[in-house]
């Protein structure tokens, strides 16, 4: 058994070999984009270079609207805003924020009594369930007949079902490490004014191309309002136009479509109640999921769905009847996504994030992670002037890595589904086109055998850790047929479940309430350094 630091916001992911006292090598840095992406890079860059001199301005178009949606996060968004000093009682309000303590899965298996499971952010009281959680998991993937259900393990699990918040009251010092939701268009406007307000220059025009010199870099961008802007380097946060990554630099573009057959989204809000969930919802439809993100105001909700299987007209319909909002005249938006990535984030003096960068659907929430993590490893290297040929292959290999170990993880939602109730589920199940790890992570666990060298050697552990892995495969009920199942031995019944509701019983009463936690949002606690023991 392993422990880990979860949580910390210095990401040192390469070591620097620079100097940061020297002045910097890159002098003037253009974003390209005014999304989450572009805000949320252009605040940690500014964080670290503003102060040494950098100029950095970016300039997004008047005409191209930003995705509007990205609602959700992972527990990382906490780091974010900890780096820059914005506390939590400053950006919620102003975002309509939400608690987030994990995901439901709804729906996406069949097996009785796993028709539903939670995936739950860490707490560092999981140190002491997680034994008999995993202990009793490898029993049943033996054959054993003990209880292996997720959600009665983990706090975050109970908290959810008693609507209650992450946050833990004053004597008790067990917070969770949670994420958050919140309204994506309120949280770009905050984004933009701290930028602004720390010295990010902001230009409203539309890029119709750029300059690359003889050595194949960007030299500058030529705007529709008649700008030429120079710069030392590039950041590309257009979206999914990928303008200067792809469509000037030429980078190739690795599409996922084999793996994940979602390409497209319709979304509706809808209204909240008076008690607020402190979870992501993720319910399996015909033809793809829907979230449901709460927010203080309103519910989020959109169908991901693939167009090979199904029609917008016919996703909107399926939408509207399973949110009860068949007679709505409230507005859908429809969406499309591109699912891949590419080849390199990084390219001679270009870096893309956010959707340039490439996205792997919204199942986990992944995405505001990946901004934030690239980011904020990227302005380091800039900071030490690290930026040499050998930094920038490890640098595209170490996030090329975790990309692919993300897609991994989601990909497994759907390749253990067990519905039949559609060619796009059964596609899904059937589905063959996975990458070698995933493969053999699949083989070991059918074969009663342990995942954990696996998960941790590979691309798997960078994308999610073994605990993750274990409350998938066992949430989704992948264990052999109950009427396979054999008596447990002694040891692989030892441990007592009735301790573990007792001690998550006792525990449970010590959170706020979720609505009382959002309308008194409380001082923040450090957590640098929380630990908690990866299987
Ligand atoms: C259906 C769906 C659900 C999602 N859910 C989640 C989630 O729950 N959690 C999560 O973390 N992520 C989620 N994402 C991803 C998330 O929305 C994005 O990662 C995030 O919003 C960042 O987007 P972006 O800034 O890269 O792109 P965009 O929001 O598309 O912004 C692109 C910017 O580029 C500008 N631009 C484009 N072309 C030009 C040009 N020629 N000149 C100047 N400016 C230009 C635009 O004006 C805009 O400002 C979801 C995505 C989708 C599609």
């Amino acid at each position: 058994m392993a422990v880990a630091t979860l949580y910390d916001s210095s990401l040192s992911v390469i070591a620097s070999r620079g100097d940061s006292t020297a002045p910097p090598a890159v002098r003037s840095i253009v974003i390209v984009g005014g999304g989450t992406a572009g805000w949320m890079s252009a605040l940690i860059l500014a964080r670290a270079l503003i102060p040494r001199g950098v100029e950095i301005t970016l300039l997004e178009s008047p005409t191209v609207p930003t995705i509007g949606v990205g609602e959700g996060s992972t527990p990382w968004l906490r780091g974010f805003f900890d780096a820059l000093g914005i506390e939590e009682a400053e950006w919620m309000p102003a975002c309509q924020a939400t608690y987030k303590c994990g995901i439901s899965f709804e729906g996406w298996s069949t097996k009785p009594g796993f028709e539903r499971y939670f995936h739950p952010f860490a707490c560092m009281l999981d140190n002491m369930t997680m034994t008999p959680f995993v202990h009793n998991v490898e029993a049943r993937v033996r054959g054993a007949n003990v209880y292996a259900h997720p959600d009665r393990f983990f706090i975050s699990a109970r908290l959810v079902a008693e609507r209650r918040s992450p946050k833990a009251r004053e004597h008790f010092p067990f917070d969770v490490w949670h994420g958050y939701h919140f309204d994506a268009t309120l949280l770009g406007r905050f984004l933009l004014q701290k930028a602004l307000e720390r010295g990010v220059r902001h230009k409203s025009c539309h890029v119709t191309n750029a300059t690359v010199g003889a050595d194949g870099a960007i030299v500058s961008v030529s705007t529709k309002e008649g700008e030429t802007i120079r710069a030392d380097l590039f950041v590309d946060c257009t979206g999914f136009a990928g303008l200067l990554i792809e469509k000037t630099l030429k980078v190739p573009f690795l599409s996922f479509a084999d793996n994940l057959f979602n390409d497209a989204a319709v979304a509706i809000p809808s209204p909240m109640e008076q008690s607020v969930p402190s979870e992501t919802v993720s319910t399996a439809l015909k033809y793809g999921w829907v979230w449901k993100i709460p927010l203080t105001n309103r519910y989020g909700n959109g169908y991901v769905y693939s167009s090979g299987f199904c029609t917008p007209d016919a996703a909107e319909t399926e939408l509207r009847r399973h949110l009860g909002l068949l007679d709505s005249d409230v507005e859908a938006r429809h969406l499309k996504m591109r699912v891949g990535r590419v080849a390199s984030l990084w390219y001679r003096n270009c870096l893309a994030i956010g959707l340039s960068q490439g996205f792997v659907e919204p199942l986990e929430a992944t995405s505001l992670m990946f901004i934030q993590h690239s980011a904020m490893a990227f302005a380091q290297l800039l900071d030490q002037g690290d930026l040499s040929e050998d930094v920038r292959a490890r640098f595209n290999a170490r996030f090329n890595r975790q990309f692919d170990g993300i897609r991994d993880y989601i990909v497994t939602h759907y390749k253990t589904n067990s519905r039949t109730d559609t060619d796009y589920w059964r596609a899904n199940a059937a589905n063959m086109k996975l990458s070698e790890n995933l493969q053999k992570l699949h083989s070991a666990w059918m074969a009663g055998k342990s995942i954990v060298p696996g998960v941790r050697a590979q691309e798997l552990g960078l994308g999610y850790p073994v605990a993750s892995w274990f409350a998938l495969m066992a949430g989704m009920g992948v264990f052999p047929d109950p009427q396979d199942l054999r008596a447990p031995t002694e040891r692989e019944a030892q441990f007592n479940l009735a301790e573990v509701d007792d001690l998550l019983d006792r525990c449970s009463g010590n959170y706020l309430d979720h609505r009382e936690a959002l309308e008194r949002i409380p001082p923040r606690r450090p957590t640098q350094g929380l630990r908690v023991y990866f299987w």
